[in-house]
């Protein structure tokens, strides 16, 4: 079973927040589509097994044409064998009118994921979002009526948001009932807007204690509303845990296509350029462009803790010991019993696991339990 992730590097607006890689520069969009075709082609050996997942990120790959996601599927089954439960298409909600909706339903995309962010319509101003808080209800109403499989973001965390706000929040799209909602915490990341308003001290992140308290809450309301809480940032209603997003966090290989995917093939990772132009060029010129590196024996150990531990399953144990780095098992197992011991992570039965009310700090456990290259 392997995964097609395609990278869709153009979007209307900028967000506030934002650092994936993007372009405004829509006019290179045919271009792109062109560069795009011929790369799946290139990318032939990557995978020889069945693709059961694509998912459409971006950027806004709701800004392709219904013939444009016919044209790029078509080309990828003409090169790897589709056996495919899900495809995913990363959706804007001003993109979502009836008539495109409609559209859709030409192409096999059965799943939409919705960047809704907030229902407040002075926080999507503030993150300069392309769409109105209307917008999004609409879109969600729509895409379930149709029958897509509906799945909706929601940022918490925000600047001065109180507990109530986002409640409030949650509750609005509880009562929209997608089949699948994602609940992100915001994170100031470098070169944004965001973080220019923060330096210059014109607003500032909320602090470490409320938003936990607002991780806890989404987990309340959202697990009280029948949402299963699977992943850190994910919750889904009866069998609509995402099948593409969940083979990252099994370590299951996936291929990544357009400027800034990443790829990994559970010997090798790779990473396709930053750069809508040279990615072009590259292509055109018939050559792949990206870097790859072999992933050594602590790498392929840090890729499985890391990952496995942000879910509910979390690690198997004997999985764990067996992956161990010979010169580091003494530290690590030290470690282990170090973080059993203070309740970070629970034993039961073969796994091993984080506990729900220490979710929020998972990351600082989880690099508690990496090993480092010894060079
Ligand atoms: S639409 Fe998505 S990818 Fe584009 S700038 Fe906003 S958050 Fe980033």
């Amino acid at each position: 079973m392997a995964g097609v992730y395609i990278h869709i590097p153009f979007c209307r607006k900028a967000c506030t927040y934002c650092d994936f890689h993007f372009s405004t520069q829509l006019q290179n969009k045919n271009a792109f589509v062109e560069a795009l075709l011929h790369e799946i082609e290139l990318q032939t050996h990557y995978i020889n097994e069945p693709v059961t997942t694509i998912y459409f990120g971006g950027g806004t790959p709701s800004l392709l044409t219904a013939a444009e996601i016919n044209t790029i599927i078509e080309k990828l089954s003409s090169v790897f064998k589709l056996d495919v439960k899900e495809i995913t298409l990363e959706a804007n909600p001003d993109n979502l009118t009836t008539s495109y909706l409609k559209e859709l339903q030409t192409t096999a995309v059965n799943r939409l994921s919705i960047g809704v962010q907030s229902f407040e319509e002075q926080r999507l101003q503030w993150m300069n979002r392309s769409h109105t808080t209307q917008q999004s209800v609409v879109a969600i109403e729509s895409a379930l009526q149709i029958g897509f499989n509906v799945s909706a973001d929601l940022i918490f965390a925000l600047p001065e948001m109180s507990n109530d706000e986002w409640q409030k929040q949650l509750q609005k799209m509880i009562g929209l009932k997608p089949h699948h909602v994602s609940a992100y915490s915001l994170t100031l990341e470098e070169r944004t807007v965001y973080h220019h308003q923060v330096a210059k001290k014109k607003i500032k992140e909320l602090n470490d204690v409320q938003s936990e308290a607002q991780f806890m809450l989404a987990h309340q309301l959202l697990s009280e509303a029948g949402y299963h809480h699977y992943e850190i940032s994910n919750y889904a209603s009866d069998g609509h845990v995402a099948v593409h997003n969940s083979s990252y966090w099994k370590a299951e290989i996936y291929l990544g296509l357009g400027p800034s995917a990443h790829s990994f093939n559970g010997k090798t990772r790779q990473w396709n350029i930053r750069n809508n132009t040279a990615y072009i060029k590259s292509l055109h010129e018939g050559k792949l462009p990206f870097e790859s590196e072999m992933l050594t024996e602590v790498d392929s150990y840090n890729e499985y803790v890391m990952t496995r531990l942000r879910t509910d399953k979390g690690i198997d144990e004997k999985q764990w010991h067996k992956l161990l780095p010979e010169n580091h098992k003494v530290n690590l197992l030290a470690e282990m019993n170090e973080l059993t011991g203070q309740k970070f992570l629970v034993r039961d039965a073969s796994r091993i696991f984080i506990p729900l009310q220490h979710w929020y700090k998972a990351d600082q456990i989880i690099s508690r339990l990496f090993a480092t290259e010894i060079s």
